[in-house]
């Protein structure tokens, strides 16, 4: 097993992800409520979940990944009411759109995707655990948790008693019978207006949000797994109740808590729907590629807070560009100094050190900002290999790298397509060259035209002409990519001097856990 340490929200330091002895690791993630499109700081927390566990499955750990949905919730019954809709009819929309949208990021889905309606055996099981051993009470049709009788309650969001008692006071409602205003629901009895509701021991009815997680993360990894994630909003009371309900009844439960940092809107206060600085995941799809969005999400550590903002997106389609046009050059390079044999092609390249300073990153508490430096460094470094026309194996070793490190994180878009050159645009390439080589400007540019026309991008290298399908060429096709610095993105103008404004933000990895909201 590999070594690599994260920080646990539980222990308040960083902690083994693995187990003594471990031969997998298993994580439950709090997933949406489904009642609209998700948003990207939803997203955000579900890219990040899923690349982790891209790249411990890269690394070789076998793991086992569910993340719920919850279709039973008064947003929901709310949303529902507004759109004239049944809620169970705006669950299952709502459900459909989650997974499309959420599919185009090209990261992958979580193996199991429970759902608190297709779980209500084990909730009311559990439920009923819990009025047995005393640390339930049914009132008035509903059920509470009693939160006196838990002593560690409080220990995992690192609250106080007065803390938690002027907390809970939003979520009084005047219908409710608690003891204690801490106590909270684990089942609710059907109010009118609700469209849906339950047999129990208690009467008709639903459960509660937090106790819906319990019963799905144990019915899908069973009462002891290894990392609890999800929203650092989640923390309280959301994930203290879990873990209360859980514990309180037996289970071990979680060995390990990670949180992933909210995405602020650009001017750093809080994204939300009322507020209306919050765009849907879908919208942002559709007005870039998925590549893009997920280069950003990497662009911070996970933990910390990250800034949605035009500038964010702008690096990381900066560094997308700059992989696939450092990507380009070295496969013409390879392609243009010799002559492929046997074991001359990527499939013979050895990636491991250039692996080492991304390794080092992840396998610390999953530094994506940091891994994507390195990565930058590989790419500075391929660069510089092609200018130096260093040995060929040292460039296929950086060009699997790369390579790999796009599949991981579901960014494969970015490997260059091959270009479709027709016998036409060949000939027209061949009379190009003749053309300049003469230096008769006029006629290479008039070639240069009919190329164009073609569809083809034109670009004047070392090798001569080269095209590329207008297609796949970059937003303002520039020149290609100079072995430049490698904190500092490429200038489409090779001599022009670099804008220090276009690197990749690393402030946000600082290290320091994630603020967690009072
Ligand atoms: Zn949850």
């Amino acid at each position: 097993m590999i070594q690599m340490q994260v920080y646990d929200t539980g222990t308040r330091k960083k902690q083994p992800l693995f187990a003594d002895g471990a031969t997998e690791l298993s994580i439950y993630v709090c997933g949406p409520t489904v009642y609209d499109h998700i948003h990207v700081g939803n997203a955000r927390t579900f890219a990040m979940f899923q690349a982790l566990v891209n790249y411990l499955r890269f690394s070789g750990v076998a793991v086992k990944y569910a993340s719920n949905i919850t279709d039973v919730n008064d947003k929901i019954y709310a949303a529902a009411a507004t759109r004239g809709m049944s809620s169970s009819e705006l669950a299952k929309q709502a459900t459909e759109w989650y997974v499309e949208d959420t599919t185009r990021l090209g990261l992958g889905r979580p193996d199991m995707e429970p759902t608190a309606t297709g779980s209500m055996a084990e909730i009311i099981a559990l439920v009923e655990q819990l009025v047995e051993r005393g640390l339930a009470y049914e009132a008035g049709g509903d059920v509470y948790f009693r939160v006196n009788e838990y002593r560690e309650y409080g220990k995992l969001a690192n609250r106080t008693l007065d803390d938690m008692v002027a907390g809970s006071r939003d979520d009084l409602d005047p219908g409710e019978h608690k003891q204690h205003p801490l106590d909270f629901t684990l089942w609710k009895g059907a109010k009118p207006g609700e469209d849906t509701s339950w047999d129990s021991p208690w009467g008709k009815g639903r459960p509660g949000w937090h106790i819906e997680c319990s019963a799905m993360a144990e019915q899908t990894l069973g009462a002891e797994f290894d990392v609890h994630g999800g929203g650092i909003d989640l923390l309280f009371p959301h994930h203290e109740n879990e873990l209360a309900q859980s514990r309180g009844g037996g289970r071990p439960f979680a060995r390990l808590w990670m949180h992933a940092g909210m995405l602020e809107a650009g001017d750093g206060s809080k994204m939300s729907k009322s507020v209306g600085n919050i765009e849907k995941l879908c919208d942002a799809l559709d007005r870039m590629p998925a590549w893009q969005l997920v280069l950003f999400y990497l662009s911070g550590s996970y933990r910390s807070p990250l800034s949605w903002s035009e500038q964010g997106l702008h690096d990381a389609q900066v560094l997308g560009t700059r992989i696939t046009e450092t990507l380009r050059r070295s496969q013409r390079y390879l392609a243009t100094v010799q002559t492929k044999g046997v074991g001359e092609d990527d499939s013979f390249a050895d990636s491991t050190r250039e692996w080492e300073g991304i390794h080092e990153a992840l396998r610390d508490d999953f530094n994506t900002a940091e891994a994507l430096k390195e990565l930058n460094g590989v790419l500075y470094d391929l660069n510089t290999d092609v200018d130096e026309h260093a040995n060929t194996q040292l460039v296929r070793n950086k060009r699997k790298a790369i390579l790999e490190f796009l599949q991981v994180f579901g960014i494969g878009a970015l490997e260059p397509a091959e270009v479709d050159v027709t016998a036409e645009a060949q000939a027209l390439i061949t009379a190009r060259d003749t053309a300049r080589a003469k230096k008769d400007f006029d006629e290479s540019d008039r070639i240069r035209a009919e190329l164009e026309a073609l569809g083809y991008v034109v670009r004047d290298t070392a090798g001569g002409t080269e095209v590329i399908n207008s297609e796949d060429a970059p937003e303002g096709e520039g020149a290609a990519v100079v072995g430049d610095d490698p904190d500092v993105v490429p200038d489409p103008d090779p001599d022009a001097e670099p804008d220090p404004e276009d690197v990749i933000s690393a402030e946000a990895a600082d290290g320091e856990p994630a603020q967690v909201d009072g």
